[in-house]
């Protein structure tokens, strides 16, 4: 059996669900509230809160897990990244009072008090770059702390930047930048061979679901005459596919994978090309 550690809830815990089950590893769960699963095959699930899965596997309680960098960074413990999952992205940021005019971390006077929810990264942060802080850990709602005066600049998560925005704060420098991770401990060979084996299916798998999200499979019916014209507007992976259509006359069949952003314009050239009877579909898992 091999453990996997996933956030029992928060930001990450729906996405990364999603995730496995679009791998085929679907969570059975009996009732909310279970802290255990399974995941089909020899992989079993543990549901733990996200800040404690970097612990989990430095400590051999889960042979891999999935959270957040930022978190796994925070911990400080030397562990082995397998894949970005490229979800629950972010950043960790200095911020401080936008009335104060600060706009970079040296405009900052003396020995500023600094809210975070991460202490650690936030001191080798201000040590690396020679700033004398005090650091007021705090473990949520850092936005507020410089406007109750407990601290002067806060040091937190963000991604719009929306939070900050309305609590009247300004960022002024990035510490770190973070998406979900798949995490394992570093010494390999703990992992009998086995279980390395199931771990490195497990990547596998996960990366053809997420290699495949932003792509699309896209088929139509090209005239021969346009096919040189097509193969500039469809690279594919290696070049599209061509097909004979039955009784397809002057028109062959092409198909290939593309980017989900473009797709829109690659429908409007391939049209302006004179193609027909074009389908795009989503792909479920993509190996190169
Ligand atoms: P949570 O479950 O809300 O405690 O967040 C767990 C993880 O979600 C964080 O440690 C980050 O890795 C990630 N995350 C992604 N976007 C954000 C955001 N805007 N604010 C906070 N955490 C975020």
């Amino acid at each position: 059996m091999l453990r996997i550690a996933l956030p029992n809830k928060g930001r990450l815990s729906e996405d990364v669900r999603g995730l496995f089950s679009d791998a085929g590893l679907e969570v059975r769960i009996v009732g909310d509230r279970a802290l255990s699963a399974s995941l089909g095959g020899e992989f079993e699930a543990i549901f733990v809160r996200a800040q404690d899965i970097p612990e989990f596997v430095a400590d051999g309680a889960a042979d891999a897990g999935v959270t957040g960098w930022d978190l796994v960074c925070e911990s400080g413990r030397q562990l082995e990244q397998l894949l970005d999952l490229e979800f629950g992205r972010c950043r960790l940021v200095v911020a401080a009072r936008e009335e104060s005019g600060i706009a970079s971390v040296e405009q900052i006077d003396g020995s500023p008090r600094v809210a975070t929810p991460f202490p650690s990264l936030s001191r080798s942060y201000f040590d690396r770059i020679g700033r004398k802080v005090e650091v007021v850990p705090v473990s949520g709602a850092a936005e507020i702390a410089p406007h109750l005066g407990i601290a002067d600049i806060v040091v937190d998560l963000t991604s719009t930047g929306s939070t900050f925005r309305v609590n009247g704060l300004r960022e002024v420098a990035t510490i770190l930048e973070s998406t979900a991770r798949l995490v394992t401990a570093r010494a390999q060979s703990r992992h009998a061979d086995e279980k390395t084996h199931a771990l490195t299916e497990l990547v596998m798998a996960l990366a053809s679901v997420i290699r495949a999200r932003d792509k699309r499979y896209l088929m139509a019916n090209v005239p021969k005459a346009r096919l040189e014209q097509v193969r500039d507007v469809l690279p594919g992976l290696k070049g599209p596919t061509v097909v004979d259509i039955l009784d397809g006359g002057s028109y062959v069949a092409v198909h290939a994978v593309v980017a989900a952003s473009s797709v829109y314009r690659t429908i409007a050239a391939l049209k302006a090309l004179g193609c027909e009877g074009i389908l795009v579909t989503r792909i479920e898992r993509l190996m190169p």
